[in-house]
C-alpha cells in the first residue's frame, strides 16, 4: 500500500459510504476480529457498514461486540445479496484470493464495488483494487490497527475496535507465541490495552469456554496422535463418527493440531478432519522453522496459507489420505530431517 493509496483511501472515506465487509470462510478469531474492528471503526466514522460472514464460525467468537449485526450469507443469502449489490466499498480481510470466500466468491467477482484488500498471506491474487498485502505480519488484526493509524485516526480507537482487534491478534499469534508476533505486535497490543482491550476478559471468552464434549473429543485425537520420528512429523485423525459421538460442534477442534507440535523434535504436525456431509477430508496443517506448510498444502492438498500454518483438503477417504500423506512424505526428508 502506497501513500498515494492512503491519500485516495482517505479521499474515499472522507464522506459516508455503503461497505461490506467480508473475511474468508470458515471465519477464525482473526478474520471475525478483523472485520469487528473495522466495522467499529467505520461505523464511528458515519459509513454504512456491514460485515458478512460466508458462513457460520465457533461460538467461542459470537461475544464479540458488534456479532449480534454480523450477516451470514449461507443463512441470509437475500439481505447479503443486496448489500454486495449496493456497496461502494468491499473489504476483503484476512485471505488472498476470491475462492476463499467460498460461495461468495462469484458475487464479489462480480460487484463493481471498490475492493480493498487487507491480508497476511502469502501470494496474494491480484482482484482488488487497493491491495494491502504483508506476510510478514502477526494478523490481518495488527494490520487493520495500522490501516487506521496510517488513516491518522489510532487516538479514535475505542474499546469495541480495541477488543475485536486484541482479540484476533491473540487468536492468530497463539497467544503471542509465534515467531511472527513481534515486539511491535506487543506494542500494538498494549496500545489495544491502553484503548480499553481487557486482555484478561478477551483470554477466558476464547479459551476458557470448554464444553465436557469437546474436552472427551481432544482425548480422542489424542489418542489417534501418530508420530514418524524418521520425518520429524505427528497427524491425527477424527473420522465423522468419533465426532459424531462427541456431539462435534463447529470450533471444536481448533488448537488440537498443535499438540502434535508441541512434541519435543516434531517440526511437522497434521490433523486430518472427515467432513461426510461435504464429502472431505479437511486438513490443518502446522511446522516449526523452515518447513513450509504453504508450499507443502499447495502442492498435495489444494491449500495453503503461511509458511508455519496452512490448510487444505482431500476427496479421498480419511484412510486414502493419511496414506497419501505418509507416501509423500520422503519428498520433503531434506527439510523435514536434514
Ligand atoms: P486452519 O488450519 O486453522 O484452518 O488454517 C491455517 C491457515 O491456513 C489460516 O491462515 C487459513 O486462512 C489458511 N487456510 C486454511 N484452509 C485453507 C485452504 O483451503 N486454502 C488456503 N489457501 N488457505 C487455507
Ligand atoms: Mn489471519
Amino acid at each position: 500500500m502506497t501513500e498515494q493509496d492512503i491519500k485516495e483511501i482517505e479521499t474515499l472515506l472522507s464522506s459516508p459510504k455503503q461497505v461490506v465487509i467480508v473475511p474468508h470462510k470458515n471465519p477464525d478469531g482473526d478474520a471475525m476480529g478483523s472485520c469487528l474492528g473495522l466495522y467499529h471503526y467505520l461505523i464511528k466514522n458515519n459509513h454504512h457498514a456491514k460485515v458478512i460472514a460466508p458462513n457460520d464460525y465457533p461460538d467461542f467468537l459470537k461475544w464479540l461486540p458488534g456479532n449480534a449485526d454480523v450477516i451470514v450469507y449461507e443463512s441470509d443469502k437475500n439481505s447479503a445479496e443486496s448489500l454486495i449489490e449496493n456497496a461502494e466499498i468491499i473489504f476483503t480481510l484476512d485471505f488472498n484470493a476470491l475462492h476463499r470466500a467460498g460461495d461468495m466468491e462469484t458475487l464479489l467477482e462480480n460487484s463493481k464495488a471498490i475492493k480493498i484488500m487487507i491480508d497476511h498471506h502469502q501470494q496474494p491474487h491480484d482482484y482488488a483494487t487497493y491491495i494491502y498485502s504483508d506476510v510478514a505480519m502477526s494478523s490481518t488484526c495488527e494490520m487493520v490497527y495500522d490501516f487506521i493509524d496510517l488513516l491518522g485516526d489510532a487516538p479514535t480507537i475505542d474499546a469495541a475496535i480495541a477488543t475485536s482487534l486484541y482479540a484476533g491478534i491473540l487468536t492468530d499469534t497463539g497467544s503471542f507465541r509465534f515467531p511472527s508476533s513481534t515486539s511491535k505486535t506487543h506494542r500494538v497490543a498494549a496500545n489495544l490495552i491502553d484503548k480499553g482491550a481487557n486482555h484478561s476478559d478477551i483470554y477466558n471468552s476464547i479459551y476458557d469456554t470448554n464444553s465436557y464434549e469437546r474436552l472427551q473429543l481432544l482425548g480422542v485425537a489424542l489418542k489417534n496422535l501418530k508420530v514418524i520420528p524418521e520425518y520429524r512429523t505427528a497427524y491425527i485423525t477424527l473420522s465423522q463418527d468419533e465426532l459424531n459421538a462427541a456431539n462435534f460442534k463447529k470450533g471444536d477442534t481448533e488448537g488440537f493440531v498443535n499438540y502434535g507440535l508441541s512434541i519435543k523434535n516434531i517440526v511437522f504436525a497434521a490433523i486430518f478432519i472427515e467432513h461426510k456431509q461435504e464429502g472431505i477430508i479437511k486438513i490443518s496443517l502446522r511446522s516449526e522453522g523452515e518447513f513450509s506448510v504453504n508450499e507443502f498444502s499447495r502442492e498435495n492438498f489444494d491449500g495453503g496459507g503461511h509458511t508455519n500454518a496452512a490448510g487444505g483438503k482431500s476427496d479421498l477417504s480419511l484412510i486414502d489420505t493419511v496414506e497419501k500423506f505418509i507416501s509423500i512424505l520422503p519428498r520433503y526428508k531434506n527439510t523435514l530431517n536434514p
